[in-house]
Parts: structure tokens; C-alpha cells; sequence
């Protein structure tokens, strides 16, 4: 049980990347770089016993400073598509980078999932943690502000990895942080379509065929969906489709909380290795995205559909669609939000 800090590989610029690895006494290990936040490894048992990486990584550090799916890393400044790459706040207009057509995506053409952060190894806990800190300044990405961030991952011994992200800016700007790894419980790349998955508030703001929200709510309960079932992830892609201009799952559901305290938002498991995974989150939403654009993306093997993401967030394009209740970050007024991916063994495996 501890953190073991190990040489990753240098950048372009020549900076030097380490991955520190935090373990517990129930054999899970989580390995985390000191670029982009990156998650390497989430090494979990399965109801043998066997303890296998379960989210997507990727070769070398090359590969993270492009990484077009943002395999594991941290996402920010705002999560998800602005539309038009606009923000408005009070009388000033900020035109943020337009990586996505002519759209924003996950804080424009570098963010904060490609950049040095700072690591810091905490010892006040009787479990690992992890502190990386980064300080975007003013007009990074189009957004206003010198944002200081800081996440904190922590290992507990019940096998769960906690992401803590805390912020703080000198100017008032929209902020919406989520990480993006990529789960395959089967501890391989096979698809994740005869995974089960159960989303507790079967709840999503409908997209359109640019994956913008529109603001309007869809009641998945209406198309045969309840917070009760487990089903298949196909079966849910078939179900979703209904309702949707695409196929595969790229949509945010709403999460029921008080905004402070952690509430179970879904659960997803696999029944050959009995893996099960809960998350748990005091952010408003959570966009599910099943690897849609995985095709032909950077890592050999990965095909569509080869991991999931569970990308717990604010309001997707909250700036812009005021009936979702977003409120922007003040100058000078702290922010934190918590998520928690919590793996145990399905008892009916
Ligand atoms: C988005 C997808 C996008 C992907 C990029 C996801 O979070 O929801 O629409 O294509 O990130 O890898």
C-alpha cells in the first residue's frame, strides 16, 4: 500500500512525465501521470482473483500530447460542445477555440488534459493520494481567467478511486471538469455492447446532429427505460436510438443530487469476470459516451465501442442554455465537485 513513482517518458518540449502508482491492500492499483491528469491504469480483481487494468491507455507519452479521444486524461476548462464557441458573460463575449467544426469541445485544441500539471504525493491520509495542480492563464483556450486547478485522486481500501477537482480563477468563467477514461471491464479491448449498465435517473437532454443539447429533457421511463432495469449496453444503444440522430451512446443524463452530497448515478459490469463498477457524484450530469469515435483512433486494437466513459460534469453547454440552471464561477470564489468510481465483485456472477 502506498505510491511508487516511476519515469514516464519527456515530452516534445523535453519536460519529464512520471506516473505514480497508488495501490491499496485489496491488490487495486491506479497508475496517474503528471500530464493531463491521465489515468494509465485502473488494475482491479475480477471474481478470480485476477487483477487486470480496466480502462483504455495508450503507448507513450507522444501519444498523450496528441491523444485526439482524450484516452484517460482530465477535461476542462468545460466539458462537452459550446455551441458556436461562444460564451457571454456580463457584457464581454469570449470566442474559445473551435475544435469541433465550429464548435468548442472539452476546452478547445489543448486544454487541460494536454499540459504539465504538478504532482504532489499527500501524506495526512492512511490511504494514497495524489495532488496535481495547474495554473491556465487568462484567455487559454478562449476562456477569461488565470484558473488554478487542483485534483486530488485517492485510493480507499474499498477499492474505490475518488477524483476530487477544486478551482479557482481571478476573473468570473464557466467551468465544468470531468475526466475521461475509458472503462472495459473484461480487462481486454473486446466491445463493451454485452456489458451491463443500469443509469439510476434514466433521464437525458435530447442532442442534435451536431451532439449539441438542445435543453430540452427526454424521459428515457416514456421509451421503456427504468431506473430499476440493468440492461445491456446494445440494448440501450437499440433504446436510445429512438430518440436520437446517431447511434451508440453519447448523452448526458441527468444526475438527481443535492449538489453536495454523493449520490450513486450508474452502475456497469461484466458477467464473465463478475467486475462491477458503481459511480458516484455531486455534479448535475454525467455524459456516457461508448467509444463511438474510437475507430481508427490512436490505440492499435481499440475498435468502436472498446470502452465506455463516465464523464460526470456541469450542465453540458451551460453558458449558452440558460433553462439548465448553470451558474458561471465568480472571480476570486472557490469551486469543487467530487466523483467516485467504486469497483467491486457482481454477487450474481
Ligand atoms: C464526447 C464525444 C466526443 C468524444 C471525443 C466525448 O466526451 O461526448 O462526442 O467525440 O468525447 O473523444
Amino acid at each position: 500500500m502506498g505510491i511508487i513513482k516511476k519515469f514516464y517518458g519527456k515530452t516534445q518540449m523535453g519536460y519529464e512525465v512520471y506516473e505514480y502508482t497508488l495501490s491499496n491492500s485489496g491488490g487495486m492499483e491506479v497508475s496517474i501521470l503528471d500530464f493531463g491528469c491521465v489515468i494509465t491504469k485502473i488494475a482491479v480483481p475480477d471474481k478470480r482473483g485476477k487483477i487486470e487494468n480496466i480502462v483504455l491507455k495508450l503507448p507513450s507519452i507522444r501519444d498523450y500530447e496528441t491523444n485526439p479521444a482524450y484516452i484517460g486524461c482530465i477535461v476542462g476548462p468545460y466539458a462537452g460542445r459550446i455551441k458556436g464557441g461562444l460564451i457571454s458573460i456580463g457584457d464581454v463575449e469570449y470566442h474559445l477555440d473551435k475544435n469541433d467544426g465550429v464548435n468548442a469541445l472539452h476546452g478547445g485544441f489543448v486544454g487541460l488534459g494536454r499540459v504539465m500539471w504538478k504532482a504532489l504525493e499527500l501524506l495526512e491520509k492512511p490511504y494514497p493520494q495524489i495532488k496535481l495542480t495547474y495554473l491556465s492563464p487568462h484567455g487559454e483556450g478562449g476562456f477569461p481567467g488565470n484558473l488554478r486547478v487542483n485534483v486530488v485522486y485517492s485510493l480507499c481500501e474499498n477499492n474505490s478511486l475518488q477524483i476530487s477537482y477544486e478551482a479557482v480563477s481571478d476573473k468570473k468563467t464557466a467551468i465544468s471538469l470531468t475526466n475521461h477514461s475509458y472503462f472495459n471491464l473484461s480487462g481486454t479491448l473486446e466491445p463493451i455492447t454485452k456489458h451491463s449498465l443500469r443509469v439510476v435517473n434514466p433521464k437525458i437532454l435530447e442532442l442534435d446532429t451536431d451532439l449539441l443539447v438542445t435543453g430540452k429533457v427526454i424521459d428515457l421511463n416514456e421509451i421503456g427505460i427504468k431506473g430499476e432495469n440493468t440492461v445491456a449496453v446494445r440494448e440501450y444503444m437499440d433504446i436510445l436510438q429512438k430518440v436520437t440522430p446517431f447511434y451508440g451512446i453519447d448523452h448526458p443524463f441527468l444526475i438527481e443530487n443535492d449538489g453536495e452530497n454523493l449520490v450513486l448515478a450508474a452502475e456497469y459490469s461484466h458477467s464473465e469476470t463478475g467486475r462491477f463498477m458503481e459511480v458516484y457524484s455531486n455534479l448535475p450530469y454525467m455524459n456516457i459516451y461508448s467509444g463511438n469515435f474510437l475507430n481508427g483512433m490512436v490505440l492499435e486494437g481499440a475498435t468502436q465501442y472498446s470502452g465506455i466513459c463516465f464523464e460526470t460534469q456541469e450542465q453540458p453547454d451551460g453558458p449558452n442554455i440558460p433553462e439548465l440552471g448553470y451558474s458561471f464561477l465568480d472571480a476570486n470564489t472557490p469551486y469543487s465537485c467530487t466523483t467516485v468510481f467504486k469497483f467491486t465483485i457482481d454477487k450474481n456472477s
